[in-house]
């Protein structure tokens, strides 16, 4: 097997791309990718300050690594979500990768801003850890982003097509819209953007390892429920018979363009926090006061207990 660039030794080979390539032409070749991606879709610039939302896994710090590597302004962020040692080995290990490459971090945890753990949020908003965490996420990068020009965050593209499919599955036309590879900045919202898109997870796992990236392997303990895993599962089954049809869904949806035409959420800004949201109060808005509400129930609920007592009533 011989690299089809230089004709040296080839150790790669790319099914989706019918294209077999020794480690240097694959870095080559994996680094024009992205690039293409950013300058196609007219993502940042090299004077854009850009926030890169890191978790510590390959993706992120993938593309934190590539992007630095490019030459472009990063910072990073991370998001420490209390999910028991799985957040504190997260840390760690961006900590970690942020001193190697000497570059700059943020770090933002959901304990110092609602005093619970995502677990303990999700009993109290009565919905999946999941569907809390995204929600919360979201928010705290967009919030953190606002003195940067965007937010990029590591999805690639196994995680576009599954999540395109699991919209066309259940016809949610209102997501299709938050699909595009770049999201426009819209009064309060970041500009965002997703350089991965157009990359597979096998992709980033071949740069991350020929880098040297020392990421984390460890997935969060909730992803086992995800749905998003099944879609993927179907997905690879298909990609095995049929190489390159997670890339050429993905692009043949961008291509139409359905997401600039398709139903769009109306936004309002949230009354308390100015968040554009649907509705009148955003849902982290909304998580805080539930969580503010149970604290004052729990403090007077020990008051009245307190109060029993000491008149012997209990
Ligand atoms: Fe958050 Fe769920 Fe992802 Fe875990 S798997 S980090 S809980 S969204
Ligand atoms: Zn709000």
């Amino acid at each position: 097997m011989k690299c089809r660039v230089c004709k040296r030794d080839a150790q790669i080979s790319l099914k989706s791309y019918n294209l077999n390539l020794c480690s240097n032409c694959f870095l080559e070749f994996f680094r024009k990718r992205v690039y293409t991606t950013i300058n196609e879709f007219k993502m940042c610039t090299p004077k854009d300050r850009i926030l890169v939302a890191v978790s510590g896994g390959k993706d992120s710090l993938s593309l934190w690594h590539i992007l630095s590597d490019l030459g472009y302004r990063t910072c990073g962020l991370h998001i420490i979500l209390d999910i028991g040692e799985y957040s504190q080995r997260s840390y760690q290990q961006v900590i970690k990768f942020a001193q190697t490459k000497s570059l700059e971090l943020r770090v933002v945890s959901v304990r110092d801003e609602f005093g619970k753990s995502i677990k303990e949020l999700a009993k109290i908003a009565k919905r999946p850890p999941c569907r809390v965490c995204g929600m919360v996420k979201r928010y705290l990068m967009n919030r953190e982003a606002e003195a940067f020009d965007c937010l990029a965050t590591g999805h690639n593209l196994d995680d576009e097509a599954s999540t395109l499919l699991g919209n066309l599955l259940n016809w949610q036309e209102g997501f299709l819209s938050r699909q595009a590879p770049v999201l426009e900045e819209n009064y309060t919202l970041k500009r965002k953007i997703k350089p991965f898109a157009f990359i597979s997870q096998e992709e980033i796992t071949l740069y991350a390892e020929l880098c040297g990236i020392d990421y984390l392997e460890e997935r969060c303990p909730f992803s086992r429920r995800a749905t998003s895993l099944i879609y993927k599962g179907v997905l690879n089954k298909i990609e095995e018979e049929m190489p390159a049809t997670k890339l050429r869904f993905y692009k043949g949806f961008i291509k139409r363009e359905y997401f600039k035409g398709g139903k769009r959420e109306e936004l309002s800004p949230c009354k308390r926090c100015g968040y554009l949201t649907v509705g009148e109060v955003c849902n982290f808005c909304k998580l805080k006061e539930k969580v503010l509400e149970r604290k004052n129930l729990t403090e007077g609920g020990d008051d009245v207990r307190r109060d029993s007592y000491l008149k012997g009533n209990h």
